[in-house]
């Protein structure tokens, strides 16, 4: 009994400090103070006690960061570690240098401090930018009619240019010391969401300047006169910006463009010997490209006679290029997906440049590929994000609207429970899509590069946005695929495409970027294990890799322990913020941070390097990553808007949703790992009890459905940011005006139906009802021109545009309106 006692208390002691992830020289003191009580009180024999005292100084040498522990195990493993790390190639270790970690860090290390998540400011806009919102953005936004852009012109109307340079939209991101307009990243985004809701082609024809190209990187690399020329004119317009990486041979393998400068000398303007380098090119999918001024260009630099100094191939360089240098083909245009912005081919053979059209000067010859990873994740954590969120809050606000006007068999059709998981999708994803960019955007405003969370929310918003485009035009059926300039959700379901494919097309964002670059820049020792592998000093390398090395260990005892105590508890224990609604959320996101934490660790150990090639597994792991991040942020959101009661029902099924996709991917690692027992010992660690997380149930949805089908606070904030016309005859304007008039006429409506039904009144249709409701005083006049007007709007929310039947010329390409059914009949 004494002896069965003194082994749970044991198990006891090893697992709360394994827990505690208390240091090594803790477990020696208590395990010193074990061995002494039992030395004094438990009567075992002189030997067994002199074996366990053994066993504790070996421990002890072994588990404390001792000269010898470095001599006998950390010195060998390192040489081991040398040889079995994977390769990094220096594209792949400059892409993993770039950046900074941020939350993404905290969920890595298995217990998130989820007090620093809360105390991180609310992303707020300044007077100015709230002013710039309600200014110049409406004003572009009511001047571009998508329908005109993308099938009559197909480009922007010369007034829409000319205002967006005016206006500076074309240098959001440049400091006012240039004359740009120095936005914050949040009012970055917000103004590329809005520009979404109206015309995804102007949107991103604004977001392209803003993003990594020429300003981006003459901001952090571009030398003081290249600054001061440079800045001020893209800032205006005067200059319009590309950037040409992809060519025809090298698109995600970006690092391995073909095209080449030779360093040489040549003449320039006259001057003869000038220093430079002759470009051969040949690019491909560059937006603004045709239209461009200002090339900026990636190729690989050469210099086989060592003009610059010793090295012969000095590496990816970037160069700003005027297009009208000689040599320099611009002009021709891709039709990428029905959206009309400025996208086309590029090249040149030869073209001289001098050296200082390099970005940064002959200094920065070479660098360019680290020039790039370190200005991606600014551009890419707001660009697509806001763009993604856009397009889900113009299909919350018009399928919520029209799943309330449209009727089929006598009732809106929102109200069934089939469309009902449709609308519901794109509730609770709008929810969870628009916290995650906005507590991103608020990342990059405190100064974060955050790399790994940029590909997060770049893939997975770009995928959400994908299926709630999906959703919306199922619910709208025919409305939303006859095509004309009262289809609002078309030409964004047409072109969702192109978010999922630029910026890192998403199968490889998901299955290469998230975790792979996540497992070794987020976690806490990896990348501490790998920098004392390539530490040239042999003492400090030893020194660092015992550290690490060691520390990775209680690490992942911490994790396992945890992972364990929670998954049989249910985290219950656990001390979280929040209030009665989330505390269980943040208790669940703790555990699974751990379970989590414990599989990456496992799959790395067990994988090595080749989990770089099991794409699949890697891609699970960082859907649980992701699905990590995006709960924390929808958690985040309720806070930072005061917990509103209304929001309920929609943080609920965006948490319970990414909880419950986390299970899938959790069982799909469980699934498909090698080493079945290790699978088999992981799955009952972190789900002892078997699957847990269901998806949120369908009254749940249906709750969320009733937020989006009429208005009120929640569908408003859901929603904001929305661009609403001016125009009585914009269609999105149309349908919220119906929304607002059938609901008016619902209570007139049920007296009718009640005269009916007690025999008051009679009719065949609801027209004759309504008409003898009046006669007989059931509804006043003005019941009855509420009904009226809510008949009109209803059928003008619901009627699509029709053509002559050759498509007619006219109305194609002259006329900007199509001819409507009422203007015919
Ligand atoms: C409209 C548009 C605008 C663009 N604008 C610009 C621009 O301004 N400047 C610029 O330089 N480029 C631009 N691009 C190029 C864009 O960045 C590339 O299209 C993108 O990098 C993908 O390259 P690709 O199209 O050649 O596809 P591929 O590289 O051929 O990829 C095809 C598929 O294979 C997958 N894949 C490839 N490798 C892997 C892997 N290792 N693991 C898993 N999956 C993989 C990809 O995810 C993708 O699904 C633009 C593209 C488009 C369509």
């Amino acid at each position: 009994m004494n002896v069965l006692l003194i082994i749970l208390a044991a198990i006891a002691v090893v697992w709360t400090f394994s827990y505690r992830r208390l240091p090594a020289i803790a477990w020696t003191v208590a395990a010193a103070i074990a061995i002494g009580l039992l030395t004094a009180y438990s009567g075992w024999s002189s030997s067994s006690l002199a074996a366990l005292w053994v066993l504790l100084i070996v421990a002890a040498v072994l588990g404390n960061p001792t000269p010898l522990r470095r001599a006998l195990v950390s010195r060998p493993l390192l040489g081991l570690f040398r040889k079995i790390l994977p390769q990094i190639s220096q594209t792949e270790q400059e892409a993993l240098d770039a950046g900074t970690v941020w939350w993404d860090g905290e969920l890595f290390s298995g217990n998130p401090d989820w007090n620093r998540l809360l105390s991180f400011p609310k992303p707020t806009l300044s007077a100015e930018e709230r002013a710039f919102l309600d200014g110049p953005v409406e004003e572009l936004c009511q001047m571009s009619n998508e329908w005109e852009i993308t099938h009559e012109l197909f480009d922007l109307p010369s007034p829409v240019w000319q205002f967006l340079k005016d206006k500076g939209f074309l240098g959001m991101i440049i400091p006012r010391e240039y004359g740009g307009l120095g936005f914050s990243a949040l009012a970055h985004s917000e103004v590329i969401m809005k520009l979404t809701t109206r015309s995804g082609t102007t949107a991103i024809s604004v977001m392209v300047p803003n993003s990594l190209g020429p300003a981006e990187l003459l901001l952090h690399y571009g030398t003081k006169e290249q600054k001061d020329y440079y800045l001020p004119r893209l800032a205006k317009g005067i200059e319009i910006p590309c950037f040409a990486l992809t060519s025809p041979e090298a698109g995600s393998d970006a690092g391995g463009i073909p095209d080449f400068g030779i360093v040489c000398r040549g003449e320039w303007e006259g001057k003869k010997d000038v220093l430079g380098i002759r470009v051969t090119w040949e690019k491909r999918y560059i937006t603004l490209g045709p239209i461009a001024t200002l090339l900026g260009l990636a190729f690989r630099l050469h210099d086989p006679e060592h003009l610059l100094g010793g090295t012969e191939d000095i590496g990816i360089t970037l160069a700003l290029i005027p297009t009208r240098t000689p040599g320099v083909h611009t002009g021709r245009r891709h039709m990428p997906l029905n959206a009309a912005f400025m996208n086309g081919p590029n090249w040149g053979k030869n073209v001289f440049i001098p050296m200082d059209y390099v970005i940064g000067g002959v200094d920065y010859a070479g660098q360019g590929w680290k020039m790039l990873m370190n200005s991606l994740a600014a551009g890419r954590s707001i660009s697509l994000p806001a763009n993604s969120v856009g397009m889900a809050k113009l299909c919350a606000l018009t399928t919520g609207a029209y799943g309330h006007v449209r009727t089929q068999f006598r009732m809106p059709i929102g109200r069934f429970e089939g469309v009902e998981e449709a609308i519901a999708r794109i509730g609770g994803n709008t929810y969870i899509m628009d916290a995650a960019r906005m507590m991103t955007a608020g990342a990059i405003d405190l100064g974060e590069k955050p790399a790994v969370v940029s590909a997060i929310v770049k893939y997975h918003l770009t995928e959400r946005a994908r299926q709630v485009l999906n959703d919306a035009m199922d619910v709208h059926g025919g409305k939303g695929i006859c095509m004309g300039p009262s289809n609002y959700l078309a030409r964004a379901y047409q072109q969702i495409p192109i978010a999922i494919t630029v910026e890192g097309a998403n199968i490889l964002t998901r299955t290469m970027i998230i975790f792979g670059q996540g497992a070794i820049r987020g976690h806490p020792y990896v990348l501490k294990e790998i920098a004392a592998t390539r530490e040239a000093d042999p003492r400090q390398a030893v020194l660092d890799f015992d550290a690490a090395f060691f520390g990775h260990l209680g690490f992942i005892a911490a994790n396992k322990a945890r992972a364990l105590w929670m998954g049989l508890t249910g985290a219950r224990f656990v001390h979280v913020p929040g209030d009665a609604h989330t505390r269980r959320y943040y208790q669940q996101l703790t555990r699974f941070a751990s379970g989590f934490a414990l599989l990456a660790d496992v799959s790395m150990l067990v994988l090595g390097g080749s989990l770089k090639r099991r794409e699949r597994l890697s891609a699970r792991l960082g859907d649980i990553l992701s699905q990590l991040y995006l709960a924390s942020s929808a958690l985040k959101r309720y806070e930072d808007d005061d917990r509103p009661a209304q929001d309920l029902q929609l943080l609920h099924w965006s948490i319970q949703d990414a909880l419950h996709r986390m299970e899938q991917a959790f069982y799909g690692l469980f699934e498909n790992l090698p080493g079945r027992f290790i699978a088999r010992m992981l799955q009952s660690v972190i789900f002892p009890y078997g699957r847990e997380l269901r998806a949120p149930r369908d009254e749940l949805g249906s709750q969320v459905v009733a937020l989006l089908l009429t208005p009120n606070p929640a569908r408003e904030r859901l929603t904001a940011g929305v661009f609403m016309s001016r125009d009585e005859d914009d269609a999105v304007r149309t349908l919220e005006n119906a929304l607002g008039a059938v609901i008016a006429a619902e209570a007139v409506e049920a007296k009718i139906h009640a005269a009916h039904k007690a025999g008051t009144i009679a009719g065949k249709s609801p027209d004759q009802l309504a008409g003898h409701a009046l006669q007989k005083g059931v509804i006043s006049r003005a019941e009855a021109e509420t009904l009226e007007r809510a008949r009109q709007l209803r059928r003008k929310a619901i009627m699509v545009d029709d053509f002559p039947q050759d498509f007619g010329k006219t109305e194609i390409y002259q006329t900007t309106k199509a001819v409507t059914f009422e203007a015919l009949h």
